[in-house]
C-alpha cells in the first residue's frame, strides 16, 4: 500500500521487521530532534518493539531536554557520571578534529549484542551520505545499526511530523535547523548560541580560562616559560578563535598547541554528532513549502507522462 511518501514508511517498517531481534527489543537512539521523533513514531505505528535511549551530554539545549521530558516520558535518560565541563577540564576543549565528547557521551553507551535504530539521514551531510547505509555495523561494538529513514529529505521529515501532528521542540520555530550541544565545535554559529544561553557561555569561558591559566608559567620543551604564543596572547583570544570556527594560519604548526588544550581523539569517522546550525531565514515552514513544490513537480511530471 502506498503511504504519504510513496511507500517510504512501509519500507522503513518492513526493514525494521526484517532485522528485529528475536528475543529482545530494539535499542533505539533518541535525541529529541526532528529525525528522532519521526523514527520513534514510525516504530510506534508499526508496532515494533523498542526501548529508546537519550544520551545526555550535559550541554544540551534546555528547551530540548524539557521537550523530551514533557512529550517522551518513555525514553531512558543515559546520564554521564562526569559532566562535560568537568571532563573538559581534564581533556581540554573539543575541536572539529578532536571530538572526544562524541565517543564519551554519545557513542560508548550501547552494550554489545544490541540491534540499534537511528534516525540518521543522508541529507544531513555529504559525509553521512557516503558512510551511512540502511544497515551498517557500529564502529565500536560491531552491533547492527538500522537507519530506516536514511533516504528521507528534510521536507519529508517535516511533512511526516505535520501529517501525524507530532509535537516538536520549539527551537525549530526559532530558526534552528538542527539541534545539538551548546557550543559544539561542529556548530556554525557558536556566538549566537552563547548569547542565547548565557549560563553555558559562562561555563565555556571558565573552561578556556582555567585551561589557559593551568598552562601559563609552565616550562616548554625549549626550556622557556610559556606565556601565550603568536596566535593567542590570552584565554579570551583562544576562546574567540574557538567561537569563530576559523582555521589558524598554520594549523599544522600549532596543532601541538591545540592538542595541549584539547587532548581529543580524531575519530576519523562520522558519528552521531551533527553539524548543527541556526538559520533564521529557513525554518521548517520553508522546508514544508519545498516539499509541496516537490510534490507539485512530481504530479506535473506524472501527468505529463500520462498525457
Ligand atoms: S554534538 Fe558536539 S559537543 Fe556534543 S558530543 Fe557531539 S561533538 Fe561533542
Amino acid at each position: 500500500m502506498k503511504d504519504l511518501f510513496g511507500d517510504k514508511v512501509t519500507r522503513a517498517q518492513e526493514l525494521l521487521r526484517q532485522f528485529q531481534p528475536k528475543d529482545k527489543l530494539y535499542y533505539g537512539c533518541f535525541s529529541g530532534g526532528k529525525d528522532s521523533i519521526v523514527i520513534k513514531d514510525v516504530l510506534h505505528t508499526g508496532n515494533i518493539g523498542v526501548i529508546w535511549h537519550l544520551n545526555v551530554t550535559t550541554i544540551d539545549p534546555p528547551e530540548l531536554m524539557r521537550f523530551v521530558k514533557k512529550h517522551h516520558g518513555d525514553v531512558v535518560w543515559e546520564i554521564p557520571k562526569i559532566p562535560f565541563f568537568k571532563m573538559a577540564e581534564k581533556r581540554g576543549f573539543p575541536t572539529r578534529r578532536g571530538r572526544w565528547c562524541c565517543s564519551e557521551y554519545k557513542e560508548d553507551h550501547s552494550p554489545r549484542g544490541e540491534v540499534m535504530v537511528f534516525g540518521v539521514r543522508a541529507a544531513e551531510s555529504p559525509r553521512r551520505a557516503k558512510t551511512w547505509k540502511e544497515v551498517t555495523a557500529h564502529t565500536r561494538t560491531g552491533n547492527y545499526v538500522i537507519s530506516p529513514i536514511i533516504d528521507w529529505t528534510d521536507s519529508e521529515v517535516w511533512q511526516y511530523i505535520k501529517s501525524r501532528n507530532l509535537p516538536y521542540c520549539e527551537l525549530y520555530d526559532q530558526g534552528f535547523k538542527r539541534l545539538g550541544c551548546v557550543g559544539c565545535p561542529m556548530a556554525s554559529n557558536k556566538k549566537f548560541e552563547m548569547q542565547r544561553w548565557p549560563h553555558y557561555e559562562r561555563a565555556w569561558k571558565r573552561l578556556f580560562k582555567n585551561l589557559w591559566e593551568r598552562r601559563t608559567g609552565t616550562i616548554q620543551r625549549n626550556g622557556k616559560t610559556w606565556f601565550g604564543n603568536k596566535y593567542w596572547s590570552s584565554w579570551e583570544g583562544m576562546y574567540e578563535w574557538y567561537l569563530s570556527g576559523r582555521q589558524l594560519p598554520n594549523e599544522n604548526e600549532c596543532q601541538g598547541l591545540i592538542d595541549y588544550f584539547s587532548s581529543g581523539n580524531d575519530t576519523g569517522t562520522d558519528n552521531q554528532c551533527n553539524d548543527h546550525d541556526y538559520d533564521a531565514g529557513n525554518t521548517y515552514q520553508e522546508e514544508l513549502a519545498e516539499f509541496d513544490d516537490d510534490r507539485e513537480d512530481a504530479s506535473g511530471r506524472s501527468s505529463g507522462l500520462n498525457s
